[in-house]
């Protein structure tokens, strides 16, 4: 894999609705993408392309994609913002245009977003209403252009949305599916935790892309997590970076669960999670 002149990270306002409830997902990217804007991190900016309904209805049943979109069926925010419902295809588009170029470039992509992994085949729980995790695995499929996908989902929780739509699909045969929050949990479990992703990232070598969940919430502080630092979770994040580089696999990456807040009731300390993320991206597929 060649180093890449920038960061592409796949970005519209479209992307974005009001924060909802006890989450700050909704509203995350703009935070995200500005803050690292105002740093100065070298970024390539590109638009996502929304997800059709039938792409969505590739990982979910049509009807439940389009009663949610048309407001009959709450989102997994348990709301019924036409914000949030608008927001949809692009946020599941995000990570499907990310791969398209991760696949086109032979690069890694950062696709801002969050919501996917809890999301079932007809239904929406856990801040998460579509996958768009399998969203992009089955159009990208569908198209001929992978046959093998991995996830690899670092979240606090586990990808229960995601292995049900799997097991339903019959899928398990070319989608590699390494869920943390099926695994670890515990402070004491690190050691086994480095070890097992390790192993899962020697194992992924055969595949075509990478989708990779880089989720702010098994930080020790986190509300809903708790056992990894912010150097840990760093560390996890070069661990997955630098194995995609070197077995060349282009890789998209999201945002996933964060739920810290700090005193000024800002999402400070999950932004600085992301920020990491993000260091070790540049440092490791941008020149
Ligand atoms: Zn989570």
């Amino acid at each position: 894999m060649k180093k890449q002149p920038a960061m592409t990270v796949i970005y519209s306002e479209r992307m974005l609705a009001p924060a909802q409830g006890g989450s700050p997902s909704a509203a995350k990217p703009a935070e995200v993408v500005a803050g690292w804007k105002r740093e100065g991190f070298s970024l390539r900016i590109v638009e996502p392309q929304p997800a059709t309904l039938e792409e969505l209805s590739l990982a979910h049943d049509r009807r439940y994609v389009e009663d949610v979109l048309e407001l009959r069926h709450p989102n997994g925010f348990g709301t019924l913002d036409p914000a949030v419902a608008a927001s949809l295809p692009y946020t599941s588009g995000a990570m499907l245009s990310g791969a398209r170029i991760a696949l086109a470039e032979r690069s890694a992509v950062c696709a801002p977003v969050s919501g996917f992994h809890h999301a079932q085949w007809d239904n929406a729980w856990g801040y998460c209403t579509f996958n768009g995790l399998l969203v992009t695995a089955l159009a990208l499929r569908g198209a001929g252009l992978v046959r093998r996908v991995a996830i690899i989902d670092c979240d606090q929780h586990d990808g229960d949305g995601t292995t049900a739509i799997i097991d339903r699909l019959g899928a398990s045969s070319w989608v590699h599916h390494f869920s943390t929050g099926a695994h670890f949990h515990r402070p004491s479990e690190v050691s086994a935790f480095f070890a097992r992703l390790s192993s899962e990232l020697r194992a992924i070598r055969d595949v075509d892309l990478v989708l990779y969940q880089a989720g702010a919430d098994p930080h020790v502080n986190d509300p809903l997590g708790g056992w990894l630092t912010t150097r840990q979770l760093r560390t996890r994040d070069a661990c997955v970076f630098e194995a995609a580089f070197e077995q060349d696999l282009p890789l998209v990456w999201n945002l996933a669960g964060g739920y810290q807040y700090d005193a000024a009731g800002g999402i400070g300390p999950v932004l600085e999670i992301h920020r990491n993320t993000a260091l070790e991206h540049l440092r490791v597929f941008v020149q």
